[in-house]
C-alpha cells in the first residue's frame, strides 16, 4: 500500500478498538479493489468526541464507521440522518461530503443481506433475544420487510417492551416484548421461523455460555442466527446444530455491513467472498 497526498482517508471511531477486525478487512479489500484509500482506527476518548467529528471535516476524511460507545452519542454532531439511522437512533457510519455529515446505520441492512445470501425468505414470526443496539436495527428492517410478529426477550423487561413499542410505531410493525425466561422462550420459539441471538452471551472469552439451553421445541425448518462472529460457532449455534436446524453466524452480517460502508463511501461494489476470506484468515 503506497500512501501519498492523493490517498483518501476513511476510518473507524470507537473506544476501545484493539479487537476490531474492520481496519484489516477494509484495508485489504480497498487494496484488492484498486482504490487509493486507507482505513484508519481512531480511538477517541469520550470528552473529545465533538472535536474528533469536527476533525473529520478539517482533515477531509471521506467517512468513518462508528462503534461502541458512540453510536448514539455522535448524532448531535451530524447534519442529517438516513431514514434507518433516524428511526433506530443509532449511527454506525458517517459520510462526509464537503463538510456535510450524514449518519447511516448499515447493521440492519447487513443482516438482511446475509439472510438473502443464505436463501432465507418468507419469514413470518421471529424471536429476538436481546433488545440492545443491534436488535434495534434488525427489528426495524424485519418490520419494514413485513414480518408478521417479532417477539423480543431481554433480561430487562423495560428494554424489551420499549423496542416492541418502537416496532409497533412503524407502519405494519407487530411486536411484543417481555422479560427473558426459559419457559417463555420455549413457548414463543415453537412457532418461530427465525430465532436470533442479539446478545453478547457466548462471545469470546465467555464461550461456554449461551442465551438459551434448549431448542428442543422448535420446528425443524426454524433458522437459528447468532450475531456473534467470535467464536465463529457459538455454543448457542451448536445446540441448534445438534437439533439439525439451519444456523447462521455473525460473519456474514459483519461482512455485508462492511461492504455497505465501502459502497456508500466509494460508490464501488466490494467483493463479498474476498472480504469473508480476509475475516476468516484473521481470527
Ligand atoms: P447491546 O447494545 O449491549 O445489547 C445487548 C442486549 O442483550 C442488552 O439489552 C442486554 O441486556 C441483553 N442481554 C444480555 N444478556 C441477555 C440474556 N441472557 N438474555 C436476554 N437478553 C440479554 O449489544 P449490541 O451492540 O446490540 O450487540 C449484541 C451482539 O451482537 C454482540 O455480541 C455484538 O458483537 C453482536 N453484533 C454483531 C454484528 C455483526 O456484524 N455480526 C453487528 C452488531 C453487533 P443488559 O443491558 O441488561 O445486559
Amino acid at each position: 500500500m503506497l500512501i501519498n497526498s492523493q490517498t483518501l482517508l476513511i476510518g473507524i471511531i470507537g473506544n476501545p478498538l484493539e479487537h476490531s477486525l474492520s481496519p484489516r478487512m477494509h484495508n485489504l479489500t480497498l487494496s484488492k479493489m484498486g482504490l487509493d484509500y486507507i482505513y484508519v482506527p481512531l480511538e477517541v476518548a469520550p470528552n473529545w468526541l465533538g472535536e474528533a467529528v469536527a476533525g473529520l471535516k478539517a482533515l477531509n476524511f471521506k467517512g468513518v464507521n462508528v462503534t461502541i460507545p458512540y453510536k448514539k452519542a455522535v448524532i448531535p454532531y451530524l447534519d442529517e440522518l438516513s431514514p434507518e439511522a433516524l428511526a433506530c437512533g443509532a449511527v454506525n457510519l458517517i459520510k462526509n461530503e464537503n463538510g456535510y455529515l450524514t449518519g447511516y446505520n448499515t447493521d440492519g441492512r447487513g443482516f438482511m443481506a446475509s439472510l438473502a445470501e443464505e436463501g432465507v425468505g418468507s419469514i413470518k414470526r421471529v424471536v429476538l433475544i436481546g433488545a440492545g443496539g443491534a436488535a434495534h436495527s434488525i427489528a426495524y428492517e424485519l418490520a419494514i420487510a413485513g414480518v408478521e410478529q417479532i417477539s423480543i426477550l431481554d433480561l430487562d423487561e423495560a428494554k424489551a417492551c420499549e423496542l416492541a413499542r418502537f416496532v409497533e410505531s412503524l407502519p405494519a410493525g407487530k411486536a411484543d416484548g417481555a422479560q427473558m425466561s426459559d419457559e417463555l422462550f420455549s413457548r414463543l420459539s415453537q412457532n418461530a421461523d427465525l430465532i436470533i441471538n442479539c446478545t453478547p452471551v457466548g462471545m469470546y472469552p465467555d464461550v461456554d455460555n449461551t442465551p438459551v439451553r434448549s431448542l428442543n421445541n422448535v420446528q425443524p425448518d426454524t433458522v437459528v442466527y447468532d450475531l456473534i462472529y467470535n467464536p465463529i460457532s457459538t455454543r448457542f449455534l451448536s445446540i441448534a446444530q445438534a437439533n439439525n436446524l439451519k444456523t447462521i453466524n455473525g460473519l456474514s452480517m459483519l461482512v455485508h455491513q462492511g461492504a455497505l460502508t465501502l459502497k456508500i463511501l466509494t460508490g464501488a461494489t466490494p467483493p463479498i467472498t474476498y472480504m469473508k476470506e480476509v475475516v476468516l484468515n484473521n481470527y
